[in-house]
């Protein structure tokens, strides 16, 4: 019997891995449709300066819009789309919407709004990388000393002399970059001091702990630290709570990005948030100025 049962159970556990594997490959064969379908969107979450509460750029965040299963979030489907490469494909085409969008406010009299774009190992790596941002730039015409490219350590990990050679080029059109979830690997201390970058974001991970824990509360305020002592700016994301907004604030944190001013939201929607923002920071400012 007890023969049995481990057979059965070897059988049990060997289905489930099949149907994973069947999953992941549904997934992928449908993602190389999604682009042909259009079936990608980018959703667009608001950055803003904290002394100034005024929005200073967005973060541009992939979205599937899948015909039956509605709208997937990226930690789906990013792994397998960087596993099998279509994430280069995919990568296109959020680099052009998010030039676009940026051409965009600068045309709408908003000349001093910043696109940040996240940018993974695989597309970093492509040997087409370079070319292909430098024909969007010409394309589109847009101004890339507003465009900032997010990356992690995970793109350095992998060849730093070829990271430094590429962000170098980037540099060149007066692309900047930010350090992505800061904190979360072992070197980044490294990176910091191997790579030109002129931003660097806490990872979510020590906002979210930060207000129940001390000992994260003083991480928080010494990275912050670090990162002025070396001329970065900092920015913390993954914001949910007023509690966590003032304690950034006195800790001197440069901006803030999470759920608490806005979740990333869909182009025209991002656009509606950012002119109501800048009317409601010009009448206060107005009202200030009045009463002084
Ligand atoms: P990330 O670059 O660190 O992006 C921040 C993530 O935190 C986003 O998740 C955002 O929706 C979420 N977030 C922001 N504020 C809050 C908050 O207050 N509370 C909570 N719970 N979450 C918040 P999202 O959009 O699911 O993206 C996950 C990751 O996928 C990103 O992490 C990034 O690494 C990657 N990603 C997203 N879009 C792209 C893309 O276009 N290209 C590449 N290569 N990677 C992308
Ligand atoms: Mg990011
Ligand atoms: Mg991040």
């Amino acid at each position: 019997i007890a023969k049995r049962r481990g057979k059965n159970t070897y059988c049990y556990f060997d289905k489930a891995i099949s149907d994973r594997v069947m999953e992941q490959m549904e997934l992928q064969s449908e993602l190389k449709q999604a682009i042909e379908a259009e079936e990608f969107q980018v959703y667009y979450q608001p950055l803003l300066g904290m002394k100034t509460n005024q929005i200073n750029g967005f973060e541009a965040l992939i979205r599937w819009n899948h015909s039956d299963k509605g709208l997937i979030e990226p930690a789906e489907f990013l792994p397998i789309a960087e596993k099998s490469g279509l994430i280069v494909p995919i990568g296109e085409y959020v680099f052009r919407e998010a030039f676009l969008q940026l051409k965009q406010w600068m045309e709408n009299g908003y000349p001093s709004i910043d696109i940040s774009i996240n940018l993974s190992v695989r597309q970093f790596k492509d040997d087409n990388f370079l070319d292909m941002i430098d024909q969007l730039i010409d394309e589109i015409k847009v101004d890339p000393t507003h465009i900032i490219f997010e990356i992690t350590e995970e793109i350095a990990k992998h060849d730093i002399e070829y990271a430094i050679s590429v962000m170098e080029r980037l540099s060149e059109y007066g692309i900047r970059f930010t350090m992505d979830k800061f904190g979360r690997g072992y070197s980044s201390m490294y990176y910091l001091k191997e790579l030109s970058i002129q931003k660097l974001k806490i990872d979510k991970s020590f906002i979210d702990t930060m207000m129940d824990s001390r000992h994260d509360k003083k991480l928080v305020e010494a990275i912050i630290k670090l990162a002025h002592v070396l001329e970065l700016e900092v920015i913390a994301e993954g914001i949910e709570t007023m509690e966590q907004a003032k304690f950034l604030s006195e800790v001197e944190c440069d901006k803030v990005q999470g759920f608490l001013y806005s979740k990333p939201l869909p182009r025209s929607d991002a656009n509606k948030l950012l002119s109501m923002w800048e009317d409601l920071t010009n009448q206060e400012r107005d009202v200030n100025t009045d009463a002084n």
